[in-house]
């Protein structure tokens, strides 16, 4: 009972104000906890409307029937108790930018926003929150070559919804941010001109380092170190295949500056591909079970629906590859993960906690084979992305010996 009093004294002192994210990564959930679902991400001066306050976390009413909580130390409160109007989107335009072409929304005011894809065909649905649109936005807006069916919509009272179609056999990356403080730019990756790994700038993640060992086998063996045998083999044999590889690190080392957290030091790895343009981004991982040294076989993940394939290929060519137990294909909220500048996957290769497949790791030819399944993987990727597939069922083809090529 005392509790309960004391929550609702502190819901009723709370002065309604807008707060302004201050965090290039805000992150929404849907409830008041670091482990609640995202409701959105967004970039820093984002105005929000926070209706309430608990402990640290504030309430954000984002449109009339969506609400979020924002942690307090990615905004900052205001002070301002007076609801901003909203903002109002004006002629909708597009453009170039140096990967493809990009959708621009003038607006008022920066607005929170979220992007859903979807696949087959290709499309995206930009929400922004707290919004109108004027009467000029309702005009028609043409595509350059790659966006298509420009069409801006009020789903519902206080938000809006550009619905757009990108002409591409695979959705290849998207990014938001704001131009001029209001503008909202979403760049749009255009398709790719063919499936062949030569000039397909691809960068590669040995999952740990420095410090970080990652998992220890029974016998020893530390992550860090099959990780990164891995991933220089991929990188060879890429290279040899033509392919302009990127790696976030090809020694043993932390990517991120010195005494950085585990968010900086992933989020460093993130920023390696999006400043290398890459075409698409793979973490190289061994997997552990923690006291459970039965669980074996190989595992991918993808956040962003449009990155499944390219995690589901990896995964069917590196199970084939190692001749080990498919376990499964799933989405993770893995920092490393949820950019969307590109198709991001990580494969789980073995279990270190597994004393056979530790054993098998310390195998000469278990680096040649990873390597060869990881760039199998890669080639069905491509051929997917690229529209070229010849047709075998998505996800469950095996790869001839010898795909991974010269
Ligand atoms: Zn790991």
């Amino acid at each position: 009972m005392v509790a309960a009093i004391v929550a609702l004294s502190l819901t009723s002192t709370f002065g309604a104000q807008v707060v302004i994210t201050n965090d290039p990564n805000t992150t929404i959930r849907n409830a008041a906890s670091d482990g609640a679902e995202r409701v959105c991400v967004l970039p820093a001066r984002i105005p929000l409307w926070a209706v309430d306050k608990q402990g640290k976390w504030f309430k954000v009413q984002l449109h009339p029937a969506l609400s979020g909580w924002v942690f307090e130390d990615s905004v900052k409160a205001t002070g301002q108790h007076e609801q901003p109007a909203k903002a109002v989107v004006g002629k909708i335009d597009t453009g170039l930018w140096e990967g493809g072409e990009k959708l621009v929304l003038p607006m008022s005011r920066a607005a929170a926003f979220r992007i859903i894809p979807r696949m087959n065909p290709s499309h995206l649905a930009v929400q922004v929150f707290d919004s109108a649109l004027d009467s000029a936005a309702c005009g028609e807006t043409k595509g350059r070559y790659l966006l298509s069916n420009i069409k801006p919509s009020t789903p519902g009272a206080g938000w809006t919804q550009v619905d757009l179609d990108v002409k591409a056999p695979a959705l290849l990356g998207y990014m938001a941010h704001y131009e001029d403080g209001k503008s909202l730019v979403v760049e749009v990756k255009e398709g790719l001109a063919d499936s062949r790994v030569e000039g397909k700038i691809i960068c590669l993640d040995p999952g740990h380092g420095g410090p970080d060992s990652g998992a220890i086998g029974s016998g020893g063996t530390m992550e860090k170190t099959v990780n990164l045998a891995v991933g220089k083999r991929t990188a060879e044999l890429l290279r040899r295949a033509g392919a302009e590889v990127v790696m976030t690190h090809d020694t043993d080392r932390q990517v991120g500056p010195e005494g950085c957290n585990q968010a900086q030091e992933l989020e460093a790895r993130v920023q390696v591909g999006i400043k290398a343009g890459a075409d698409l981004f793979l973490s190289i991982h061994n997997n552990c079970a923690g006291g459970n040294c039965s669980i074996g076989g190989t595992e991918a993940y993808y956040y962003s629906a449009f990155s499944k394939p390219l995690a589901a290929d990896i995964l069917d060519a590196v199970s084939y590859a190692l001749g080990s137990k498919r376990r499964w294909v799933n989405p993770a909220v893995f920092h490393i993960l949820r950019c969307t500048d590109c198709p991001r996957a990580l494969v789980e290769c073995l279990y270190i906690s597994n004393p056979a497949e530790e054993q098998e790791m310390a195998k000469p030819q278990f680096v040649e084979r990873a390597a060869e399944g990881i760039i199998g993987g890669i080639r069905q990727y491509l051929e997917y992305a690229a529209g070229t597939s010849k047709g075998q069922p998505r996800g469950s083809a095996p790869i001839p010996a010898g795909a991974a090529g010269p």
